[in-house]
């Protein structure tokens, strides 16, 4: 145990942010425990978030190519049929190698993990029920709390992860429902759409806002809305959730426009809400030691992620900044930086959004809106798949590239890419973008023929020049 022993540091919460923060922390010498309620390593992204659901995409996917894409390619079989047991348990272990594969890394940095619920005694001591009903004292120098987020609920919608299911109970499905309806129209929304949709449910989601993905480029998201659409997903933006009867065999919501007006009942078999995500810090005992928080429960901390209260630090989604595995992960390890007596930076600028559905949205820098807002005056460079050989030897061309850029540096601003792996191609432009590349740098840097890539290039040379392909 580590009751006695005092750490450098003690990370709360076993998530991206704080499972790489413990292993970069032991990797710099530093004494580390890390203390996680859950029972396994790996936080919301590996247990319930970003992987099981990138793995039930992938499934999916290949369910959905085989029943309507592959004879196109003389593929041909007799019966096509979806094993959702099948498809969970490949799921279940991709999660269950990946959570224990992180308590291998634990044991071979020497981070010291505690499985149980931490909470303050002191801004030096943390409190941990202990997974085997013991309880404990965990000592540290440095604090780090990586407690992550929490689903968003909505007033009068109660979640019982069976016909009203957070994305938790998504991602957990026992039969493919007939009817879903999905409430808030943000990435995990339209991803989980997509995984339930490809599987045969007949998906509508309802959003309060008017547009689907708020932070994405309005230029880009019309065309996604558009794809999405033809792969019979069906919006109803603008419009409120009222009420819920859950008294029947399956789901009525009582809805209303945003701005009041007449109500309509829309019945479904399941309803996803994914309204948003909350910072979790329930039962930690902030007020105890004085940790600061913003009106939105975020923990507040200066460019060190340290907060008010000396010693204790914060990361990740229980932060402000975009709620992402791989901004956790750079707040992690630049947090830890600092403990240890370096320097650290994580610009939020500069850290990629991708949308996993098929094809996938991602994108870097600013949106054409934001430019015009803020009165930047700059080029627009696109280049769509339809003219990029590989998408269609693959017939798999649904997509555009677009670049903006500086119109008198031509340095490169804002990257979107909707394409199949656009969450891979993205990285260039996130390259370019962190060394302060323009557009010309990507155009004159040698792409391999025939990639998806080529598009990136080609949208770079129509931001400053023309492109051949088009
Ligand atoms: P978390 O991952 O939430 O980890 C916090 C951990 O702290 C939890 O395991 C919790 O049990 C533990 N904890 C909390 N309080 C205590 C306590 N008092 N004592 C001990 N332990 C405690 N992001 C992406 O970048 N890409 C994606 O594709 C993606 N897909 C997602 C899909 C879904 C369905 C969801 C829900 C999220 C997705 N996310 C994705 C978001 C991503 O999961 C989060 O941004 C990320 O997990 C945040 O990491 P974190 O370490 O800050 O917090």
């Amino acid at each position: 145990s580590t009751g006695s022993d005092e750490n450098d540091v003690v990370v709360l919460g076993g998530g991206p942010g704080g499972y790489v923060a413990a292993i970069k922390a032991a990797q710099l010498g530093l004494k580390t425990t890390c203390i996680e309620k859950r029972g396994t390593l790996g936080g919301t992204c590996l247990n319930v978030g970003c992987i099981p659901s990138k793995a039930l995409l992938h499934s999916s996917h290949m369910y959905h190519e085989a029943k309507h894409s592959f004879a196109n390619h003389g593929v041909k079989f007799s019966q096509v049929e979806v094993d959702l047991p099948a498809m969970m348990s490949q799921k279940d272990k991709a999660v269950s190698n990946l959570t224990r594969g992180i308590e291998g890394l634990f044991k071979k940095n020497k981070v010291n993990y505690v499985k149980g619920f931490g909470k303050f005694v002191s801004p030096s001591e943390v409190a941990v029920d202990t997974l085997d009903g013991a309880s404990t004292t965990v000592k540290g120098k440095n604090i780090i709390i990586a407690t992550g987020s929490d689903v968003k609920s909505l007033p009068g919608v109660t979640i019982d992860e069976k016909k009203i299911v957070s994305s938790t109970g998504a991602l957990a499905l026992s039969e493919v429902p007939k009817k879903l309806v999905v409430i808030g129209a943000g990435y995990i929304g339209l991803e989980m759409g997509s995984v339930w949709g490809r599987l045969g449910s007949e998906v509508t989601v309802v959003e309060f806002a008017p547009d689907i993905v708020p932070s994405m480029d309005s230029e880009v998201r019309k065309l996604f809305q558009r794809t999405l659409e033809k792969q019979k997903m069906k919006f109803m933006l603008k419009t409120k959730v009222v009420g819920v009867d859950t008294s029947g065999e399956g789901v009525k919501l009582t809805l209303e426009p945003a701005a009041g007006g007449e109500q309509s009942i829309l019945e479904a078999d399941v309803v996803l809400v994914s309204a948003g995500r909350v910072p979790y810090t329930a039962g930690l005992g902030l007020d105890k030691i004085g940790v600061q928080t913003d009106k939105a429960g975020r923990i507040t901390v200066d460019h060190r992620f340290a907060t008010n209260v000396p010693g204790v630090f914060a990361i990740g989604d229980v932060i402000p900044g975009p709620m992402l595995a791989h901004k956790a992960e750079e707040d992690g390890v630049a947090c830890v930086e600092f403990i240890a007596g370096k320097e650290g930076h994580v610009d939020y600028d500069m850290v990629p959004g991708v949308v996993y559905t098929h094809p996938e949205v991602a994108s870097v820098g600013k949106t054409e809106d934001q430019l015009k807002t803020s009165g930047v005056v700059y080029r627009v460079g696109k280049f769509p798949f339809l003219a990029n050989s590989r998408a269609k030897a693959i017939d798999d061309a649904e997509g555009v590239v677009k670049i903006l850029a500086d119109k008198e540096s031509d340095k490169i601003l804002g990257v979107h890419i909707m394409s199949p792996n656009a969450g891979e191609l993205i990285h260039e432009a996130v390259l370019a973008l962190q060394y302060g590349a323009s557009s010309e740098d990507i155009a004159r840097t040698c792409h391999a023929h025939p990639t998806m890539s080529e598009a990136v290039k080609e949208a770079a040379m129509a931001t400053y020049d023309k492109p051949i392909h088009i």
